[in-house]
């Protein structure tokens, strides 16, 4: 599903967050919002999710206008920096979650549960609670669940940032494996130009709100 903005600009006070962002996410692609710490990277994600609404402008997802919809009208998984998992419960009950409140079947419920968990390698730990796990496991649970629900848009804030250098190159590997296998349109958000660069479709540099640049990885430079 291709995501369109549309002169999106947001305040907060007298910060202004985002300045007029036209832009469409390609269908089916992983693009990454690149920048650092303040360029607006969480607010673009936000206003996507729905999490919180645009001062003005516009965003679509194919032809449906959402910019006045609820998160959970929008059918988006969300992965965040510090996986957000229920700690009371088991990685399986982790997964099917979000299928109860969509009031899919107890039985289909555990069935996409095991089918997710398998997809992302975790099955062997599909009884044990969040805390017995590793953090690169915790954040395989949070994006099985994530995509468990089968939604059409899959946003990753900082996914990556809280593990060690060598967990955070597996996963950057499975994220990619992943998308490239279900297909699901995908953004990503770092502020490392290096990860940028081995996962992405396309890179959006941001600076200050704006766009800096738009394109292949290969056809991102360091500006002096
Ligand atoms: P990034 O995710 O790239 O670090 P943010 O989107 O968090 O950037 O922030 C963009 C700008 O908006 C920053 O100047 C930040 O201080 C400001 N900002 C973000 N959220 C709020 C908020 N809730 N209230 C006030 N200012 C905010
Ligand atoms: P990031 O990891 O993207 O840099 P931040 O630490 O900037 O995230 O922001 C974390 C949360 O705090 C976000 O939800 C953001 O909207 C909010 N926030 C960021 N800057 C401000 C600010 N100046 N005032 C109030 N809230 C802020």
């Amino acid at each position: 599903m291709e995501i369109k903005l549309q002169n999106i600009r947001k305040r907060f006070g007298e910060t202004v967050a985002l300045d007029d962002l036209s832009l469409e996410f390609c269908d089916g692609k992983l693009t990454t919002l690149l920048g650092p710490s303040g360029c607006g990277k969480s607010t673009l994600l936000n206003l996507i999710s729905g999490i919180l609404p645009p001062t003005s402008g516009s965003i679509y997802f194919g032809d449906r206008d959402v910019t006045s919809l609820s998160p959970d009208k929008r059918n988006i998984g969300l992965v965040f920096q510090n996986y957000a998992l229920y700690p009371h419960m088991t990685v399986g009950e982790n997964i099917a979650f979000p299928l109860e409140i969509k009031k899919v079947s107890k039985k289909e419920r555990l069935e996409r549960a095991a089918e997710f968990a398998k997809l992302l390698r975790i099955e062997d730990y599909f009884n044990r609670k969040p805390s017995q796990l590793s953090g690169g496991q915790q954040q395989r649970v949070a994006i099985a669940r994530a995509l468990a629900k089968e939604p059409e848009i899959l946003l990753l804030d900082e996914p990556l940032s809280n593990l060690d250098a060598r967990l955070r190159l597996e996963m950057r590997e499975e994220i990619r494996r992943l998308q490239l296998e279900t297909g699901i349109t995908t953004i990503f958000v770092t502020h490392d130009q290096e990860e940028a660069l081995s996962i992405s479709d396309h890179i959006l540099l941001l600076k200050k709100g704006r766009i800096q640049q738009y394109g292949l990885p290969q056809e991102l430079y360091d500006e002096p």
